[in-house]
């Protein structure tokens, strides 16, 4: 069994925020969780550095653009080690062995049968969107994002046909081929299919865009994103890369089981993406899950209100799993949340200090004064009630992953910390610890498991909590560790 799982490449223009880091959670999560199964995994992340935007945030720091993109990239690559992600390789779309030639072997096939061809445009084109816009777009004939009027724009460009797919990919999300995560989205997509497709200008003339992946034997264009930044899916791991080893990786892992992508760009991973690979006759990608976006204190976050939270300080302050915590279990995994300190204070004492750390440094305590080893068949066989009770959390968990509802899949877990907190106050075996060994090896049971369910979640911990739950031999050897989550 493999598993393929992608994040969006992010826009390099900007350091990471908390909405950045969610998604790359999320997937770790998801990667985590099937690696525990034994399955093969890849994780891919990465940045999108080309394009205008990029060229013009690096001229406003009066930065060489290769220079501004390295650096940003190095940012978001810092967030691997701060918020403990597994990703396999993180893929840079300026990258000439790892990503151009991949795009150039893709436009050339496109191109070949016929789906690329070159016509002139003329349109609106928004500097700031650096895309055409329609008249339908504008708000007062600006830019509703930019607020700026559109130039308009006489060019030739090479065009896909994207009109010709309409009615294979709206087969393929009817039917769950491409399974599209929420189910609520899927409607978006097929209202915008029934509304026919067109055909999407896909290069830009090399002077308007010269921040970008030149078109293979027409040095006068420019690949535009789509050619551009979405195959760095089939880029990541090994498309185009002439060598035996990047040609076994690409067949071991394409398709890809599941793309993660913010809502607002699943119509170009719902229409545009399908389309290009059914063009090049690659398998479709299994599903696409999307999530929603963070504000702060129930505001967009922006540079110019100066709430733009960084993961990276946050985890510095509170610890990389209780980061992890907060934004898979506050955030709805499919939809919208919100980020506040105090809100963060909370669930921290409530939930990790008072839930899980408190459980911990409980059943450890006890354990490691009253019975420091205990056979493991006397651990891996606790009463039936119990066991029950621990096996039908893990179907629980299961099933929320599946569904990708890491949310409800974390309350699933948390309502076996209450289970076990009722457990210990009603067995009360500080009372009369030399009769309690039972009870106490059914607590240290309880606690193995849950180290073991919220591994995917919050690794660090379960990794500490298991350290003091060693197996030697055939027993447990438990010591009474550290305090996990000191209160704040
Ligand atoms: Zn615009």
């Amino acid at each position: 069994m493999k598993f393929y799982i992608t994040t969006a490449i992010d826009y390099a223009n900007n350091s990471p925020h908390i909405g950045h880091a969610l998604e790359k959670i999320q997937a770790d999560v998801l990667a985590r969780y099937h690696r525990n199964r034994k399955e093969k995994v890849f994780f891919l992340t990465g940045t999108d550095e080309h394009g205008t935007k990029n060229l013009r945030a690096a001229q406003s720091l009066k930065m060489d653009t290769q220079n501004f993109v390295d650096k940003i990239a190095e940012d978001f690559k810092s967030l691997k080690k701060l918020l403990n992600l597994s990703w396999d390789k993180f893929i840079r779309t300026t990258d000439r062995e790892n990503h151009w030639h991949g795009v150039f072997k893709l436009w050339r096939a496109l191109k070949q049968n016929g789906d690329i061809y070159k016509r002139s445009y003329q349109g609106l084109y928004c500097v700031g969107c650096e895309a055409f816009l329609t008249e339908k777009d504008l708000v007062n004939g600006k830019c509703p994002d930019h607020l700026k009027e559109p130039e308009i724009i006489e060019e030739e460009n090479y065009f896909f046909r994207l009109s010709e797919y309409g009615n294979r990919i709206k087969e393929k999300i009817l039917n769950d081929e491409i399974k599209i995560v929420p189910a609520g989205r899927k409607h978006e997509i097929l209202s915008l299919i029934n509304g026919g497709l067109e055909d999407i200008s896909v290069s830009r003339s090399r002077e308007r865009a010269p921040w970008g992946i030149p078109v293979p034997d027409d040095d006068t264009q420019t690949i535009y994103v789509w050619i551009d930044a979405l195959p760095n899916y089939l880029t990541g791991i090994g498309f185009g890369r002439d060598n035996k080893e990047s040609r076994e990786q690409f067949h071991e892992f394409w398709p890809v089981d599941v793309h993660l992508i913010g809502k607002d760009i699943l119509k170009f991973h719902a229409l545009i993406w399908p389309a290009i690979l059914m063009s090049i006759e690659l398998p479709l990608p299994k599903s696409i899950y999307t999530h929603g976006w963070i504000t702060v204190n129930g505001q967009k976050m922006s540079k110019t209100i100066g709430n733009v939270i960084s993961p990276g300080d946050l985890a510095v302050k509170y610890g990389t799993d209780a980061v992890r915590y907060y934004l898979l279990r506050e955030i709805p995994s499919t939809e919208d949340g919100d980020f506040s300190e105090e809100k963060f204070k909370e669930r921290y004492n409530g939930e990790l200090a008072n839930g899980l750390g408190n459980f911990t440094a409980r059943v450890l305590t006890l354990a490691s004064k009253n019975y420091p080893e205990i056979l493991a068949t006397e651990i891996d066989n606790p009463e039936e009630n119990l066991w029950q009770k621990i096996k039908e959390t893990e179907k629980n968990i299961d099933k929320k992953i599946n569904e990708f509802k890491l949310h409800e899949a974390l309350i699933a877990i948390w309502d076996l910390i209450r289970f076990g907190d009722i457990y210990v106050n009603d067995a009360k075996p500080w009372e009369n610890p030399q009769n309690k060994k039972r009870e106490i090896a059914n607590l240290v049971c309880i606690l193995k498991n849950i180290a073991k369910f919220i591994s995917p979640f919050l690794p660090q911990v379960s990794d500490i909590i298991l350290s003091n739950i060693k197996k030697s031999g055939n027993v447990y050897k438990i010591s009474k560790g550290e305090n996990i989550f000191p209160r704040i």
